[in-house]
C-alpha cells in the first residue's frame, strides 16, 4: 500500500487540537505509572498500548484513558505487582489469572503464551480471569500477526449495554478483534465494540465539547437520548441510560445480533474464563477489583495450508473486494486496519492531535502524580 498523508479521525478544527511527538507521550505515560508504582516494563507495556491507540486514531482509547488507570492505582484495586500466572494447561488451551493487575500486561503475556501454543499444535486458546480494562483489543492479536499467526482477542468490560428489548446497562461494550498477517503490510485488523460506540467515544465527545448523534445511548424509558455528550456521559454514569448494542435499539437493524455477539464475548470471557461477567464486572476505579476476563487465541497458518499460498489467496479476497462497484459517494472501499495503519504512518511523522482540553488533563495528571510533563509538542495547532 502505497503511503499518503491520512489520518482516520480528523483534527476539527485545528486550532482546537496541538500536535505531539508520540515517543515523548509514550514515556511520559510510563513515567507516570512508574511513579505510582507500576512495574517498569508493565508500564511501558501499558503506555506502548494508550499510545499506539492514538497513533492509530482511536482517540476514545488514547491517552485520554491515562487518568482511569490512575484512578485505578490510586485506589488500590489494581495490583502493581501481579503474579501473572498459568493456572490451568491443557495442550492446545491454557487459563491465565492476571492476579488483579492492569489487563495490558496480562493480555500481552496470554498473547504469548497462545502463539506458543499454536506454534506446538496449530492453535492456541487462552482464557484469562482476574485482570482489568486492557485499552484496544486490537493491540494483542497485532503483536500475534508480526509473528505470522493470525491473532484473536475479545474481551469483557464494565457494564454499559442494554441487552436488546432492555433498557439497563448489563453487558460491556465486549470488543472483538482478529489480525491477520499479509505478505506486505498492512495486516488485516478488525478491532471493534459490540456496541454501537464504545463508551470511550463519548468520554472523548464529553472533553471535545460535542453533541451525541441519536442512535448511540437509550433512557431507562426507553427513549433515545442524544445532545451535549456531557449530559449524556452523566446519564450514563449516574445509570440513568446506557449503550445500545451494534444495530441499534430493537430488532429491526439487528441491535439483537450485535447484543448477542456481546453476549457470547462474555460467555467466553466471563462466564468460561472463572472471571467476572455482565454487570459483575467492575470499572478500573471502582472498590473491588474489577475481574475483568479476556478471550485470547492465535491460529498457526502453517497447519492448514502452505503461508505463501495463503499469502496469494488472500491478496486474490482483498482485490476482489477493492474492485467491487463503488457505492457512488463512497470516496474509498476499505479493508479493516487500513485506515488505523495509514493513520499511525501519518502520525508518526508529523506527530499525534490532541484535544487541548485533552492536553490540559495530562498536565493535571503530571502535577498531582509529581512528575515532569515532558511531552513534547511538535506543532501548536494540528
Ligand atoms: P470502529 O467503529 O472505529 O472500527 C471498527 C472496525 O471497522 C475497525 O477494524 C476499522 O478499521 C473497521 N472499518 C472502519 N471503516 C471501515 C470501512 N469503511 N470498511 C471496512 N472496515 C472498516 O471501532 P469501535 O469504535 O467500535 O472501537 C474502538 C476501539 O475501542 C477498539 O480498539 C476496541 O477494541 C476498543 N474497545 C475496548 C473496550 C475494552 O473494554 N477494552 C471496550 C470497547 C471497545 P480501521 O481501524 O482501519 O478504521
Amino acid at each position: 500500500m502505497s503511503f499518503e498523508l491520512y489520518e482516520r479521525e480528523k483534527p476539527v478544527p485545528p486550532e482546537e487540537y496541538v500536535r505531539v511527538e508520540h515517543s515523548s507521550l509514550k514515556e511520559w505515560v510510563k513515567n507516570v505509572y512508574v511513579k505510582l508504582g507500576l512495574r517498569e516494563d508493565h508500564a511501558e507495556v501499558v503506555a506502548d498500548v494508550l499510545v499506539t491507540a492514538d497513533l492509530m486514531g482511536i482517540s476514545s482509547h488514547g491517552v485520554q484513558r491515562v487518568g482511569r488507570y490512575v484512578g485505578g492505582i490510586k485506589k488500590g484495586t489494581v495490583n502493581l505487582r501481579p503474579k501473572i500466572r498459568i493456572v490451568r494447561d491443557f495442550g492446545a488451551t491454557a487459563l491465565v489469572d492476571g492476579d488483579n493487575g492492569l489487563g495490558h500486561p496480562v493480555a500481552l503475556y496470554a498473547m504469548k503464551v497462545a502463539v506458543e501454543k499454536a506454534k506446538q499444535y496449530g492453535v492456541g486458546l487462552v482464557l484469562v480471569r482476574n485482570s482489568h480494562h486492557f485499552g484496544i483489543a486490537g493491540y494483542y492479536p497485532l503483536k500475534a500477526a508480526k509473528q505470522g499467526f493470525i491473532g484473536i482477542t475479545t474481551t469483557n468490560s464494565e457494564p454499559l449495554v442494554a441487552y436488546t428489548h432492555t433498557v439497563v446497562r448489563y453487558l460491556g461494550t465486549n470488543p472483538i478483534a482478529v489480525a491477520v498477517p499479509r505478505r506486505t503490510p498492512p495486516p488485516i485488523l478488525f478491532d471493534a465494540a459490540t456496541s454501537v460506540v464504545p463508551v470511550g467515544k463519548v468520554e472523548i465527545y464529553s472533553k471535545m465539547g460535542k453533541k451525541v448523534p441519536p442512535g448511540w445511548v437509550i433512557d431507562l424509558e426507553g427513549r433515545i437520548l442524544t445532545g451535549d455528550a456531557r449530559e449524556v456521559l452523566r446519564a450514563i454514569r449516574e445509570r440513568r441510560a446506557a449503550l445500545l448494542p451494534l444495530g441499534g435499539v430493537g430488532e429491526e437493524l439487528g441491535g439483537h445480533k450485535g447484543s448477542d455477539l456481546s453476549m457470547l464475548v462474555d460467555l467466553f470471557s466471563g462466564v468460561l474464563s472463572g472471571a467476572a461477567w455482565g454487570w459483575h464486572v467492575r470499572h478500573t476505579i471502582s472498590d473491588r477489583p474489577a475481574n475483568v476476563g479476556h478471550t485470547v487465541a492465535a491460529v498457526n497458518i502453517e497447519a492448514f495450508m502452505d503461508r505463501e499460498l495463503f499469502f496469494d489467496r488472500l491478496e486474490r479476497f482483498i482485490n476482489e473486494i477493492k474492485s467491487l462497484k463503488k457505492h457512488p459517494e463512497a470516496e474509498r472501499i476499505w479493508i479493516p486496519g487500513e485506515k488505523a495503519w495509514l493513520t499511525m504512518q501519518t502520525r508518526l511523522k508529523i506527530g499525534i492531535p490532541i484535544h487541548r482540553n485533552v492536553l490540559n488533563e495530562l498536565r493535571k495528571i503530571s502535577e498531582d502524580v509529581g512528575v515532569p510533563f515532558t511531552v513534547k509538542i511538535v506543532k501548536e495547532s494540528a
